[in-house]
């Protein structure tokens, strides 16, 4: 496995995206490395709570990291979608970003009630779509068990977020 050094070797700072002052983590050098990509599930897999029946990965980066967790878990893997795509009944709810509001939904039966749910996705930053994601795990039904990601945002003060909404079992590599 890799030191966490190696790991933010491969996350790349991109000044100025998707707008002037915001400096983008870019994860597709890690994502080119085997290894790398390798050693991140494993993490992730090992900073997971046990028994969890299900994996919400977020579209699209939380598909990369969610679903081969959700693999090695042996646990299902659930994809939250932006609006418009999921094409049974969904569940769906929207948030306030800094200057929009974004939407995310989920196939209505896709979380058994009960199910101890985790949440994975790449970045945390503000926070915001990892607590869309665990309000609609809430209105399926599930418990959420706890949430992984490969890289925090501290300066963002994701977590203080997180805990004003109930969310405090938060793990992050990097
Ligand atoms: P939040 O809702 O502000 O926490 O933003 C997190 C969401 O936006 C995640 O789904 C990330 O994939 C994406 N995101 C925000 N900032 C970055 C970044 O710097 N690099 C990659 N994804 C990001």
């Amino acid at each position: 496995t890799l030191a966490n050094a190696d790991l933010r070797a491969l996350i790349a700072d991109v000044p100025d995206h998707p707008k002037p002052g915001v400096v983008f983590k870019d994860i597709t050098p890690l994502l080119a490395s085997p290894r790398g990509y390798a050693a991140c599930v494993d993490a992730l897999v090992a900073a997971a709570p046990s028994g969890i029946d299900a994996v919400c990965g977020m579209e699209a980066r939380g598909f990369l990291f969610g679903a081969p967790v959700a693999l090695a878990l042996g646990a299902a893997f659930v994809p939250v979608r932006k609006p418009g795509k999921l094409p049974r009944a969904v569940v769906e709810t929207s948030f306030e970003l800094e200057y929009s509001s974004e939407t995310l939904a989920v196939h209505a039966d896709a979380i058994a009630p009960g199910a101890r749910v985790l949440i994975v996705d790449d970045v945390l930053a503000t926070g915001g779509t990892v607590v869309a994601t665990a309000e609609l795990v809430r209105r399926l039904g599930g418990e959420l068990a706890g949430v992984a990601v490969v890289m925090e945002l501290a300066f963002l003060q994701p977590r203080a977020l997180l805990s004003r909404h109930g969310v405090d079992d938060v793990a992050a590599l990097l």
